[in-house]
């Protein structure tokens, strides 16, 4: 089939994020023309299931009648106005509601734009905060090897991969990297059949050498996301907390990937009931519709910021479309409909669905490993399971299987050889056997 005028002026005129655009333009592209429910349709009318949630951030399906009034009523009093010097009444309300929801302690809300955007304040607010406590000395990070976080030049500091890091390199600060909590790639307990929690004694040895350095750990909650699904053993979050305090270092959640009900739980940190100093949420925030994020703090964070003008305590950060009101209508609605819908509790039987089905992809030949938490799995790709030995780079595994499913009418994107699955949480159980079946026929026929 020829190519659309749209297709021809997409790649004419627009460059994509994460894409590598000769490829792009020389391959046949899709355009999205409409949506509903947890399907996403082309300009040529064919239907796909939306198996990764337009990027982890659509949660109730696409154009949810709640969501979709709740923008329109507030199109009809005021889509935007600034934040600096001026109040709101939706960023008002949700800020209430997101205390009310979130870990006990965070009590403050800061807006912003986009995961990156609140990863960027929570790393300026922990930075600032010990200045004003009289300990400037505590300025530096600590992260995850492999971490992601976003790809402004903070988040990019704070990040472990390679791959998105090495070229800005010069621009960036150097955090201090601690081994991912991932039991399958696991190199720090070898010769030993059960979990020592060796990633524990390595985060341990540097807050006990340079706490007087650190300003805070910075971590997903549960799963490294973008890592490729990194399931942390249980019990490590909880640990981290409690070595964070022990060391007088602040924990900052990125529940950016993890949040509304993803891990099964509203939030990843209930998992273990961690209460963190700091919280970033974003993506699933208003359901998938609207730009929004929210980094989250506890009294004591937010009170140190307090003082008279000369002692210059003021957090100096803010964007042009902080706090948008049509966007905190959004996510009001997403608020409710959790709360109308029970849509936590209705989670258990969905994740058990997506557990029987790995069973059966983990069994193929090229799956060296298939990752779960709640509503989230990933799928690694190998070329030698009993040694795990990973297909080379350019091989392109993991896209190789996404172009298959794409043809089978799922859409889903893989991070390196891992396949990700994320399906909105509103996808029934008929849903997720059919995408699950459709992803398994998709790597039996790419590996
Ligand atoms: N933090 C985490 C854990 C993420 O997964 C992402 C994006 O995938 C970000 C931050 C960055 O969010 P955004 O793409 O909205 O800037």
């Amino acid at each position: 089939m020829g190519m659309s005028e749209i297709e021809l002026q997409n790649k004419k005129y627009v460059w994509h994020p994460f894409t590598q655009m000769k490829s792009w333009v020389s391959n046949e592209q899709t355009v999205i023309a409409e949506a509903k429910g947890n399907k996403i349709i082309d300009t040529e009318g064919k239907e796909y299931f939306d198996g990764v949630s337009s990027l982890w951030v659509n949660i109730h399906g696409h154009r949810k009648a709640e969501i979709d009034q709740a923008i329109i009523e507030q199109l009809g009093k005021v889509a935007h106005s600034t934040m600096i010097g001026l109040a709101n009444i939706p960023a008002t309300q949700l800020a209430e509601k997101l205390v009310e929801i979130t870990p006990s302690g965070l009590n403050k809300v800061f807006y912003s734009d986009d995961g990156s955007t609140a990863v960027e304040v929570a790393i300026k607010i922990a930075f600032q905060y010990w200045q004003h406590c009289g300990l400037a000395k505590k300025s530096r990070f600590v992260s995850l090897n492999q971490a992601y976080h976003g790809d402004t030049i903070g988040t990019v500091s704070v990040g472990g991969i390679d791959l998105f890091h090495r070229v800005f390199k010069p621009l960036l600060f150097e955090p201090i990297q601690i081994p991912s909590p991932s039991c399958y790639h696991c190199t720090l307990s070898v010769g030993s059949d059960t979990c020592s929690m060796a990633c524990v004694e390595a985060l341990e040895k540097v807050l006990q050498e340079n706490n007087e350095e650190i300003a805070a750990v910075i971590l997903e909650p549960m799963v490294q996301a973008t890592a490729g699904i990194l399931v942390s053993p249980p019990g490590y979050l909880s640990k981290v907390r409690e070595l964070t305090k022990k060391y007088n270092v602040l924990l900052i959640v990125d529940e950016v990937a993890t949040g509304w009900g993803r891990t099964g739980k509203m939030f990843a940190c209930e998992h273990e009931n961690v209460n963190p100093d700091i919280m970033i949420l974003s993506k699933g925030i208003t359901g998938g519709y609207l730009a929004l994020a929210v980094t989250l703090t506890t009294d004591e964070i937010y009170n140190q910021f307090l003082g008279d003008l000369h002692e210059k305590k003021t957090f100096y950060h803010g964007h042009s479309y902080t706090g948008n009101q049509l966007a905190c209508a959004a996510a009001l609605a997403n608020l409710k409909i959790f709360r109308d819908e029970n849509v936590i509790d209705g989670l258990a039987t969905k994740v058990k669905a997506i557990e029987d089905k790995l069973l059966d992809i983990r069994q193929l030949r090229h799956v060296g490993d298939a990752r779960q938490c709640g509503m989230i799995a990933g799928i690694e790709l190998v070329k030698d399971k009993e040694n795990k030995i990973p297909y080379p780079w350019e091989q392109t595994m993991g896209g190789a299987v996404c172009i298959k499913a794409r043809q089978h009418g799922l859409f889903i994107r893989p991070v390196g050889d891992v396949v990700v699955f994320m399906p909105p949480l509103s996808s029934s159980i008929e849903d997720i056997v059919c995408m699950l079946e459709i992803l398994k026929k998709s790597v039996e026929e790419a590996t």
